[in-house]
């Protein structure tokens, strides 16, 4: 007969016989397996807004209203990324988003991506607005709240030293070169590739076992080989899963105005009018789905997120045998 604490009990069990096997470093398949897991909420530390919230953009309620609708979904802390944008846009969006962040602890910090990368892997990013990498110009838009900042480590004038004193993560991003960096931003993306001469960025993230390294599992931004090759060479605990979320994900939005660019959702993907490949239409907890399909997620890259800005969880989800997230 199964007594109620009998049910009880294997819950209990269930959640804390947490079973994640990698089939090991260097095989060709990447394969976890495991059982119901009780997983910390899930932390974006690059995407651009949501339900057609734009974070260059949005007013204070806003963001704060987006913060809600992400908290349904699995998702705790974020870091509004701000792309390359005016510095007085940027100084705008800077106050607006420290004044939700009053009001709403999930708001962890801000992600400043752009005005310092190269433009010769701009991406969307309009290169108008892009500045020399040096501390003076830093301080046009500095604050507190910038937690992270993406920029290009080959144009570096002192800017990187001044970022790691502050104790703000540096990510090499939108770059050829790479350096004394803690993270990278959008491997693969935006960047020199995987290549046997030169430096290549993408080559770096992969084989510095010290540096933290985004990857966007969306299926459209990375090749299931290149994801591959990722997960098998990056140590999981330096895996940090990023949607790069646009404003127009989720919402009924067919086209939009982004980083000064129209761009185009076509169900898929959204792309620039010159078809280059813009930010996600999907948040980490779709992504998740994705990457477990694939045998390719590992509940460790959440906690990554953790130790990485040094947060505590304050929530937490389980994930069923189809990937769907259900809050506890
Ligand atoms: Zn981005």
């Amino acid at each position: 007969m199964i007594t109620e604490t009998f049910i009880i009990a294997s819950i209990i069990a269930g959640v804390n016989d947490f079973k994640a096997h990698f089939t090991s470093h260097g095989n060709t398949e990447c394969n976890f397996r495991y059982n119901k897991m009780k997983t910390p909420l899930i932390i974006e530390q690059h995407f651009h807004g949501a339900y057609g919230v734009d974070f260059n953009k949005a007013g204070v309620n806003d963001i704060l209203e987006l913060s809600q609708k992400l908290r349904k979904t699995g998702i705790g802390k974020f870091f509004p990324t701000l792309v390359t944008d005016s510095v007085s846009n940027i100084n705008r969006q800077i106050s607006i988003i420290k004044k939700a962040a009053e009001q709403d602890k999930n708001i962890a910090g801000i992600h400043l991506e752009g005005i310092f990368i190269n433009a010769e892997k701009k991406g969307i990013h309009n290169p108008e607005h892009l500045l020399p990498l040096t501390v003076d110009n830093y301080r046009l838009v500095e604050d507190d709240f910038i937690k992270i900042v993406t920029l290009a480590p080959e144009l570096d004038k002192g800017l990187i030293d001044y970022l790691k004193e502050k104790k703000v993560k540096v990510q090499a991003g939108h770059c050829t070169g790479f350096g004394n960096v803690d993270g990278v931003t959008h491997t693969f993306n935006a960047m020199s590739g995987v290549s046997h001469r030169g430096v290549s960025t993408a080559l770096s993230a992969l084989v510095d076992d010290n540096v933290y390294a985004e990857i966007i599992g969306d299926g459209v931004h990375v090749s299931d080989d290149a994801l591959k090759l990722f997960f098998k060479a990056k140590p999981a605990d330096k895996v940090i899963l990023i949607s790069d979320a646009l404003p127009i994900t989720y919402s009924s939005l067919k086209e939009t105005v982004f980083a000064d660019s129209k761009i185009y959702y076509d169900g898929n993907k959204a792309t620039s009018s010159a078809g280059t490949i813009a930010g996600s239409t999907k948040l980490l907890p779709e992504i998740i789905q994705i990457l477990g399909k694939k045998g390719m997620f590992n509940p460790e890259f959440i906690e990554n997120s953790y130790h990485y800005h040094n947060l505590e969880p304050d929530g937490f989800f389980e994930l069923d045998e189809e990937y769907n997230i259900h809050l506890i």
